[in-house]
């Protein structure tokens, strides 16, 4: 950040009275700019025995295969925003969606709230940020062009479990310097 969003004059990197890190705060009208993890909600979504995959039409992973899923907006729910991205990205409509993992990223600033529900039909086509999109059982799966080790992770946990484990996958990714990424489980 390099201007304040409120008065547009230039902002210095500080320790503002109080508080115990570094923030952006505007060197004239004094606004403290706090930056916090972003909220990602998406979805896997099932047609009989098939999970539903889109093929990205955007960067990062352009042409590779992820879960419906993107950064909430505000004045909506976490299930709202699944249910959203699922009509964006595939024109999915979804029945009830139930929580199954929180994912943190602390890497990237990041959690991912992953949701399980039931396609109300087949209908789906490619919304603008996809370049297609498919039903796909467990041995169709391209594990080799997942575009994300969250998806990846979602996915295997989901053929795992299942469902309805009776609980919600609670865990954290790690990235070495080397960029492997890794999953911990918390609960
Ligand atoms: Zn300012």
């Amino acid at each position: 950040m390099n201007y304040c969003s409120q008065c547009g004059k230039t902002v210095s990197s500080k320790i503002p009275e109080g508080d115990n890190r570094e923030r952006y705060v505007c060197d004239s009208c004094k606004t403290i700019h706090y930056q916090n993890p972003n909220n990602i909600a998406g979805a896997i979504l099932t047609w009989q025995d098939k999970v539903l995959l889109c093929k990205r039409a955007i960067d990062p992973r352009y042409g590779q295969w992820t879960l419906p899923a993107g950064f909430m907006e505000n004045n909506e729910t976490v299930a709202q925003a699944a249910a959203r991205e699922s009509m964006e990205e595939a024109n999915a409509r979804v029945g009830a969606l139930k929580l199954f993992g929180v994912f943190s990223m602390p890497y990237l600033s990041q959690v991912y709230l992953m949701f399980t529900g039931s396609l109300i039909s087949d209908d789906i086509a490619p919304g603008a940020e996809s370049l297609e999109v498919e039903l796909f059982t467990r041995d169709q799966i391209p594990w080799q062009e997942i575009a994300f080790p969250v998806m990846s992770h979602s996915l295997e946990l989901f053929f795992r479990f299942g469902a309805d484990s009776g609980k919600v996958h609670h865990a954290w990714f790690s990235r070495s310097p080397d960029r492997e990424v890794k999953i911990h489980f918390e609960s």
